[in-house]
């Protein structure tokens, strides 16, 4: 396990130089908020920064449903039992191993792992909304549900896996052959690179995937992976 700090964000990641997992604690004036949790012992290190910061966690967002996102949930209700979990609406069904097409979504299979036990969810959200400090951003394409979260003040930029950093930056969709998971995974590739153009439109100073470093005045990179990913995945 590593701990980074980046302005009001800490990157928690798991198997740091093999599959790496991130799990994001972001620090706000009364609380913190949680971003994801792919195994269940990053609870005890959120615990932790519970403990050094003084503040209260007053929620755990989910991105997306994939496995290695929300698989840590079970564990971590018992080290926070009164900590409400959110996911979006869409993915909240792939929870519940319902995986139907919506009418209106392309008939494409859903990929990736999904969790055998069940995740329990006290919250969800559809993109759009303002909880705490971070506006939820629809960002569909690796999931139908995929959201990402972003924090205006720091220009924090939390995306799951719509985009990832390990193996070198890309959108979802493109193999990375350093780390191809996220390829292997993702459902739709056009509507991967619609949500990224719109994330790239915030501007952000950092970007915190779900795999990989996080990223310092990302744009230009966001950038050059859109490009990429607009013509295939070729360069
Ligand atoms: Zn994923």
């Amino acid at each position: 396990m590593k701990i980074e700090r980046y302005h009001n964000l800490y990157q928690i990641t798991f198997l740091p130089s093999a599959f790496p997992i991130n799990c994001f604690v972001m620090e706000q004036e009364d609380g913190l908020i949680c971003i994801d949790m792919g195994v269940g012992r990053f609870a005890d290190y959120v615990k932790e920064i519970v403990l050094q910061t003084g503040k209260p966690l007053n929620k755990l967002m989910l991105t997306h449903a994939h496995s290695d996102h929300v698989n840590g949930v079970p564990y971590f209700k018992e080290v926070f039992p009164e900590v409400p979990v959110g996911i979006s609406k869409r993915d909240s069904y792939l929870l519940k191993k319902d995986f139907r097409l919506l009418e209106n979504e392309a008939d494409k299979p859903i990929k990736g792992g999904f969790p055998k036990n069940l995740i329990p969810i006290d919250f969800t959200f559809e993109g759009g909304e303002k909880i705490e400090a971070l506006e939820v951003i629809s960002s569909p394409g690796h999931t139908p549900g995929s959201v990402s979260f972003f924090e205006p003040e720091h220009k924090v930029l939390i995306v799951g896996d719509a985009f990832q950093t390990r193996g070198g930056i890309a959108v979802a969709g493109v193999l990375k052959w350093l780390f191809p998971f996220p390829k292997m995974a993702t459902w739709n590739n056009e509507i991967a690179v619609q949500s990224a153009k719109k994330l790239l439109c915030l501007q952000p100073e950092l970007l915190a995937a779900g795999h990989g470093n996080v990223l310092v005045h990302p744009e230009e990179q966001m950038q050059a992976a859109i490009k990429i990913a607009e013509a295939g995945g070729r360069k």
